[in-house]
């Protein structure tokens, strides 16, 4: 297969996890046929991975309505996508913070309320009453969000790519893009493993970890770095008494139902670094240790749940820990350093991507993810305190 110059196209994508299938189906939607190029499985990376928790539970405004609008998709996605299921389940959302958030949260809450999503605030006495589960000794204000829920990440990708298939997309997997180069006129040339080479006019790079070392190949340095970060699963016989997901801003950790008894569990803060190209460690008991004392001192009850497993994968993290999206060279796009929150915004933010790609009028609030703000000194500011993951 040396030397095999493949069919060009307009617009190709590398990366099928979350954005990347997103973005192939809104663009087949617009009647765009994306060559979507994927090392492994659709969702074979992080995205398969993720804890998957849905929410529209933002700070910033722009990802407060992406987030809404994804939420939207998540729930009509069967009709969205030829009758597909994306495994949505909404459960709720408790969010529980220092009383140093308070200000903040009010403000963020008064903006997601006006776009449709609906956010009751709580104080700690409120919270005692309607979640007496949770010890609230440490809480200064507390938020309910009743639209939030969780998917199944894997069947959200699958599905999504599906459907850009039927509707003229082509998926090559198990096919990693090893060169990339600068074209005349725009886009790029791509060198596959197999030896064979593809040119397209614009290409999206929506390759999470691996996203820093493919732009390099075109002579642009990314601040992307990769974090491994970890989920415990517990089994709690009682778990009927608490349905919904939660996110304890003051403890470091977020915990949401898994089907009928299964919880899984995972921290709000960053890790260390690591190299994406390294084999992933997996959970360790220490790990799980932490995050069961995390859990706990929030529900003593859980004292009574079990350990039966987890795992860890990796994540992308900008220097702001919100996404990196736009055009980065002529022609050529990333969307990436979604960190522990971009899931849940990928299947509505591809519609945006999808705009950018294709030069059409998209909502301006993207702006703000330039790749080049980081030099240009255009930071954004993410979340609570160290909890940046919440955007
Ligand atoms: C443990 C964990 C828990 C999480 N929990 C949540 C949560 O509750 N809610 C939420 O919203 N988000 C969560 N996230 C974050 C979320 O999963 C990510 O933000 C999201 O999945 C990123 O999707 P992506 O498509 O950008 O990247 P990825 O899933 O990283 O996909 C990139 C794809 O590109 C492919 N690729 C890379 N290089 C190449 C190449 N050279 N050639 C071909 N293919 C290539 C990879 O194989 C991969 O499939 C969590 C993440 C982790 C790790």
């Amino acid at each position: 297969m040396s030397g095999v110059m493949g069919k060009a196209s307009e617009v190709a994508i590398i990366g099928a996890g979350i954005h990347g299938a997103s973005a192939a189906f809104h663009l087949a939607s617009r009647g765009v046929k994306p060559a979507v190029f994927e090392q492994v499985a659709p969702a074979g990376g992080p995205t398969g991975r993720s804890s998957a928790i849905c929410r529209a539970y933002y700070t910033n405004p722009y990802l407060a309505r992406v987030a809404y609008a994804s939420l939207e998709m998540f729930r009509s996605f069967a009709d969205l996508t030829g009758g597909r299921n994306c495994g949505y389940h909404q459960t709720g959302a408790v969010y529980l913070h220092p009383d140093a958030d308070a200000t903040a949260l009010h403000e963020a809450a008064s903006y997601m309320n006006s776009i449709g999503t609906r956010i009751e605030m709580l104080s700690p006495k409120d919270l005692r009453r309607e979640f007496p589960l949770f010890n609230a000794d440490d809480i200064g204000v507390a938020a309910w969000e009743p639209g939030a829920g969780y998917a199944d990440p894997v069947a959200t990708t699958v599905g999504l790519l599906s459907r850009a298939c039927e509707l003229g997309a082509t998926q090559r997997l198990y096919t990693r893009v090893a060169g990339l180069k600068a074209r005349a006129g725009g886009g790029a040339r791509l060198s596959l493993e197999s030896g064979e080479t593809t040119e397209c006019e614009r290409l999206l790079i929506a390759a999470g970890p691996w996203t820093r070392s493919l732009v390099a190949q075109l002579g642009v340095e990314l601040p992307l770095t990769v974090e491994r970060h970890y989920v415990a699963t517990i089994r709690w016989h009682d778990a009927r008494e608490m349905r919904f997901a939660h996110a304890d801003i003051v403890g470091g950790y977020y915990c949401k139902p898994e089907g009928e008894d299964l919880y899984c569990i995972g921290p709000l803060t960053p890790e260390p670094e690591v190299d994406p190209d390294e084999p992933v460690r997996g959970l360790d008991t220490e790990e799980s240790h932490a995050l069961a004392r995390l859990a706990t001192k929030r529900i003593p009850r859980l004292k009574e749940a079990v350990s039966t497993g987890g795992w860890a994968s990796l994540y992308d993290v900008s220097p702001d820990w919100m996404p990196v999206i736009g055009e980065i060279a002529p022609g050529v796009f990333v969307d990436a350093g979604t960190s522990g929150h971009g899931f849940k915004l990928g299947p509505a933010l591809g519609a945006d991507v999808a705009a950018l790609v294709m030069g059409k009028e998209v909502d301006a609030g993207i702006r703000d993810f330039t790749p080049d703000r980081f030099t240009a000194g255009h930071t954004l500011s993410a979340g609570y305190g160290s909890a940046k993951i919440l955007g």
